[in-house]
């Protein structure tokens, strides 16, 4: 029997003479093409081998291998759907581009452009003069540049301020944020030395104050953004740190993490302290990410007075860390947003996926719920009420009310089910909560709800 089946496999050659397969390779890299049948003929025979197979039908067998190619010639980084709520997905790519910064990427991508170019002068211009106004502008700060992301920024920060030198940091501020990025590693990496004073849960200024020396290059604050202590606690509050920096003639250094500039509390949530307060208190650098808060692409963006920004400026580690005309351009796009408050809500992905309402959000879902329905009656949907989160290490305590559509169904258990969801030919990421599976409408898009649908179409 299983010999039978064998030598009936067709070859790769004579594959390569169906219709279907000259049309893939009109499409597709033919080598790929060559592989994805390789692979296919492999698979039907292992099957066969394992006695798993009666009959073969080359129909079959032409289908499984023209799903492999697309599934082959597909990108590796790819689109995903994100069902769990989290907005600032830091594994799903943090946050989305609003239409301004999209639209500049494309423009700089397949065009020549002014990157660095000073069109008034036809001489030689700097990457960093398109953006350093509007940050400037948005942040009151009296000079700003760019780099990578936060962790660059905090590097340079350090080794222009602090390299040989000591930097004083609280104990309760080493924090480690997504395991890629610990305080006390990144400041190694830079060249400071270390000055760990004050206890986890308290930190007095005259700890500070007894532990500034000759060697004192910098009084580092780190917002601890991903985590927040109760109880028994004390924190030197930024201005205090900045009298005593202006005191001592030592620079007050902070690293704000999210990027907010926004206020948060007036639209209902836990006060976030923003990078204007910071400069307003008079702190003499704020570093701080691109694209978790501030709802940009991934860089590091580092504000203050003019005289330690233009050190960093000169300092040759600039020109390692320094950001790709991409980043400027999806970094100006959204900026760009924040001059008016209400835009920048309305077209700031992140922001306004974190401020939609939960009504909004149920009206999203009762949505998609009509559609799923419509289609598919082998799953049952059913609208709840739930919690989203920030993410990305950003406001870790908030509990965003929401609603979600819960998928039960009698064939598939919830990790199965998320599992199939995630693997398809669209990926959707959801969570599992009380052993239900959950897709939460906040950051879902009505966009994708057709492709959410064909996806559970699929399921059978
Ligand atoms: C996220 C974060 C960082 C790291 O920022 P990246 O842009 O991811 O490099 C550093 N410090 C704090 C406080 C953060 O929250």
């Amino acid at each position: 029997m299983n010999s039978e089946l064998l030598r009936k496999l067709p070859k790769i050659d004579e594959l390569l003479k169906e219709k279907e397969v000259q049309e893939a390779i009109d499409n597709n890299p033919r080598t790929l093409v060559v592989e994805a049948l390789r692979d296919t003929i492999n698979f039907f025979r292992q099957e066969i081998l394992k006695d798993r197979i009666e009959i073969l039908d080359k129909e079959e067998v032409l289908s499984h291998a023209l799903n492999l190619v697309s599934k082959k010639n597909q990108s590796n980084l790819r689109k995903v759907i994100n069902a769990t709520g989290t907005v600032i997905h830091t594994n799903l790519g943090r946050s989305l581009l609003g239409e301004k910064a999209i639209e500049n990427v494309i423009t700089v991508a397949g065009s020549y452009n002014n990157l660095e170019y000073d069109i008034e002068t036809g001489k030689r211009g700097s990457r960093y003069s398109h953006i350093e106004e509007l940050i400037k502008k948005v942040t009151g700060a009296e000079a700003a540049m760019v780099v990578n992301n936060n962790a660059a920024a905090i590097m340079l920060v350090l080794d222009t301020l602090s390299k040989g030198k000591e930097a004083i940091v609280s104990r309760g501020q080493l924090v480690e944020i997504g395991g890629s990025f610990r305080v006390p590693e990144v400041m190694k990496f830079s060249g400071a030395k270390l000055v760990e004073i004050g206890t986890t849960n308290r930190t007095h200024l005259y700890d500070y104050a007894n532990n500034i020396t000759e060697d004192t290059g910098v009084l580092l604050k780190i917002h601890t953004s991903n985590f927040k202590i109760y109880g028994f606690t004390e924190e030197v509050s930024l201005e205090e740190l900045v009298t005593l920096g202006n005191e001592k003639n030592i620079p007050v250094v902070e690293d704000i993490g999210s990027g907010v500039l926004i206020d948060f509390s007036k639209y209902g949530f836990t006060y976030e302290p923003t990078v204007q307060e910071s400069i307003r208190k008079g702190v003499d650098v704020v570093t701080f990410s691109g694209d978790k808060m501030l709802g940009g692409p991934q860089a590091g963006i580092i504000v203050g007075k003019k005289q330690y920004i233009d050190l960093m400026k000169k300092n040759q580690l600039t020109r390692a860390l320094r950001i790709d005309k991409m980043t400027l351009a999806a970094l100006e796009g959204t900026l760009k947003y924040y001059l008016d408050e209400t835009e920048a809500i309305r077209n700031i992905p992140s922001l306004n996926m974190i401020l939609c309402s939960k009504e909004e959000v149920k009206k999203k879902c009762i949505k998609l719920k009509k559609k799923l329905q419509r289609d598919i009656d082998w799953f049952n949907f059913t609208i709840d009420s739930d919690y989203s989160m920030v993410g990305g290490g950003s406001m870790p305590t908030e509990k965003i009310p929401t609603f979600v559509i819960k998928v039960t169904s009698d064939k598939f258990s919830p990790q199965e089910l998320e599992r199939i969801l995630r693997t398809g030919e669209t990926s959707i990421i959801c969570r599992i909560s009380n052993n239900e599976l959950i897709l939460d409408g906040r950051t879902l898009f009505d966009k994708d709800f057709d492709t959410i649908v064909q996806c559970f179409s699929n399921i059978k």
